[in-house]
């Protein structure tokens, strides 16, 4: 039996942000369909956190179109004075794709287990005795059921890192969005987030990943956008993208990342 068709998990069509006169994307479009591994690739500067933020709301946009799960945000304004219309609509949304920052943004007074129990009991007004069990259950699968009463500061950047997977995991959300997941860690700590990482895109979770690591990247994705200046230069399955590459501009970006 064919699966009934489904509308994206997030879709983001013609969408321009500037900051004042900045102008940081020009008109992009991402979709990613449930179970989809979208990997966000580019230099510094050309806009992979921008849009990032922009999917979850953590941005205002001045046009386009964001839908999630066939739901469009809804608006009031226009241009620079474009906000979404409906706070309870950017709260669903937001819950519903809990980002992974490089810098972890744990609460350095909270342990662990209050870290990542703090949202689904406060924001989303679950019952706390079934979120802590939750909660131990997300950080056993990261690696880190051990740490449930320590500090963050207590913790390696590799572990800090894999309690905030923990904490998004926790929302039970329908997507992750995670900005450079591995950048802030020594290399032999980014090898623990990575395969976290790769589990979680073998379970069929629905991510967008904006990163600097080809590798896994070219392990995990099941499509690749190449950003340039604000927009699509290139995107496509990872081997095509990274094994034939078409834009001179990617061919460039990808032999200096080597
Ligand atoms: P990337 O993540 O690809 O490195 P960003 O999305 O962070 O790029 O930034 C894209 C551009 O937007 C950069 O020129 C950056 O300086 C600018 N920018 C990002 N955030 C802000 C902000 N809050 N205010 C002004 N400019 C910003
Ligand atoms: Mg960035």
């Amino acid at each position: 039996m064919p699966e009934p068709a489904t509308a994206p998990v997030i879709e983001i069509t013609d969408l321009h942000k500037s900051f004042g006169q900045l102008e940081v994307l020009k008109g992009v479009n991402i979709t990613a369909h449930r179970g989809d591994v979208v990997s966000l690739i580019g230099s510094s500067g050309s806009g992979k956190s921008t849009l990032l933020r922009c999917c979850n709301l953590l941005e205002d946009s001045q046009q386009g179109d964001i839908c999630f799960k066939g739901e469009p945000v809804r608006w009031r304004g226009a241009g620079h004075d474009r906000r979404p219309a409906d706070p309870k609509q950017v709260l669903r949304i937001r819950t519903n794709l809990s980002m992974v920052f490089q810098q972890f943004n744990l609460w350095a007074h909270m342990t662990i287990l209050q870290n990542v129990m703090e949202a689904p009991v406060t924001v989303l007004g679950r019952d706390r005795a079934e979120v802590e069990k939750a909660a131990r259950h997300y950080l056993d699968k990261v690696g880190i059921g051990d740490k449930c009463d320590a500090y963050p500061a207590q913790l390696s950047g590799g572990q800090q890192q894999r309690a905030a997977i923990a904490r998004g995991l926790c929302m039970e959300p329908e997507a992750l969005l995670f900005d450079e997941p591995t950048s802030a860690l020594d290399p032999e700590l980014e090898q623990e987030v990575i395969k976290v990482i790769k589990d979680l895109a073998a379970e069929g979770r629905t991510m967008i990943i904006v990163t600097h690591d080809m590798k896994m990247a070219a392990d995990i994705s099941s499509h690749v956008v190449f950003l340039h200046q604000g927009l699509i230069e290139e995107e496509g399955p990872p081997d095509a993208l990274f094994g034939a590459p078409k834009s001179e501009r990617l061919r460039g970006f990808l032999s200096a990342t080597q």
